[in-house]
């Protein structure tokens, strides 16, 4: 069996033609949906995340807020900016890029940001709202594996589902939204991270995989049951390219369903991300 390859562009596109429609909605009532970028620092990864997050904004009609701030930026003056942001009327959403430089508390700025303009659904009021089963907006990265679960067919209500990784951008997120009793969810959810006894124990068992480990290749095929649904969401730069969690020739042979990375996860990220802004516009 070889499995079917989850077209994360595709499904990405979908996502945006309709938040498009919302945002063309939310224009006819004289709302233009604005998201503010914040950068500090040039590194390289996240100059190219910011960048391609605002031109899907401008194609989808979202007006970019662009704020590139030089690395050594002090942490007052980036909270002076956010509390700018949180009193102006034309921005919808905030979106500070991570990781931050070390002099900057990064739990500090997620805070201090407006939990009404959390674009990204990283401060803790929200994250508490998500475990509640009321999200204002959910983090971008699990509530695109979600969406690519229900657009792909999947059915998550009573799956065993198993999340290798428990950051507070994916790992428990996803964990948190996969367990609630609501539809594309009520799945039974196991975490594993560096101090499970045998993750292969737990994945063996998986109907639906998820991996948020950030390792080359982690996952191998003999960790997979057979006929899995397999959601890579690593990218990790390593001398042969970008390259998953997942060890996605060989696991493809056993799973039903695998996201490729590229063209997986990261095109859903920023489909989710577009949404969020135009839900905190009111659309
Ligand atoms: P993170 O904060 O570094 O968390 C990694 C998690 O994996 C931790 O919980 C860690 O366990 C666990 N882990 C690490 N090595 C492990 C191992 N050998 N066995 C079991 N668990 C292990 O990473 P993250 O921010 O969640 O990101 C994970 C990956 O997803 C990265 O490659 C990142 O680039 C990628 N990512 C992609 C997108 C996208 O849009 N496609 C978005 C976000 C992240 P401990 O907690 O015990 O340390």
């Amino acid at each position: 069996m070889t499995a079917a390859v989850i077209d994360g562009k595709a499904l990405a596109q979908q996502v945006r033609s309709e938040v498009k429609e919302r945002a063309a909605g939310l224009a006819r009532a004289g709302i233009t949906p604005g998201l503010a970028t914040v950068l500090v620092g040039e590194d390289p990864a996240s100059t190219i995340y910011v960048s391609s997050k605002q031109k899907a904004c401008a194609e989808v009609g979202i007006k970019v807020w662009d704020y590139p701030l030089p690395a050594s930026t002090p942490e007052d003056e980036l909270l002076a900016l956010i509390a700018d942001l949180n009193a102006n009327d034309g921005v919808h959403g905030i979106l500070v890029q991570l990781p931050l430089p070390e002099h900057i508390d990064e739990q500090k700025v997620l805070v201090a940001v407006d939990p009404l303009k959390d674009a990204d659904g990283f401060h803790p009021m929200n994250l508490g709202r998500l475990l509640a089963g009321d999200p204002v907006v959910a983090p971008a990265t699990p509530a695109g594996i979600q969406e690519m679960l229900i657009r792909s067919g999947v059915e998550i209500s009573g799956a065993e589902v198993v999340v290798v990784g428990r950051s507070n951008i994916v790992g428990k997120p996803i964990a948190a939204m996969l367990m609630q009793k609501a539809p594309g969810a009520n799945a039974t959810v196991t975490i594993c991270h560096t101090r499970t006894r045998d993750i292969a124990e737990h994945t063996v068992r998986a109907d639906i995989l998820i991996a948020a480990i950030g390792r080359a290749h982690a996952i191998t095929a003999p960790m997979i049951k057979k006929g899995a649904v397999v959601i890579d969401v690593g990218m990790n730069r390593t001398e042969d390219g970008l390259k998953g969690d997942v060890d996605f020739e060989a696991a493809k042979e056993i799973c039903s369903q695998i996201t490729p990375v590229p063209g997986g996860v990261g095109p859903m990220t920023i489909a989710m991300l577009l949404s969020n802004t135009v839900k905190l516009a009111g659309g």
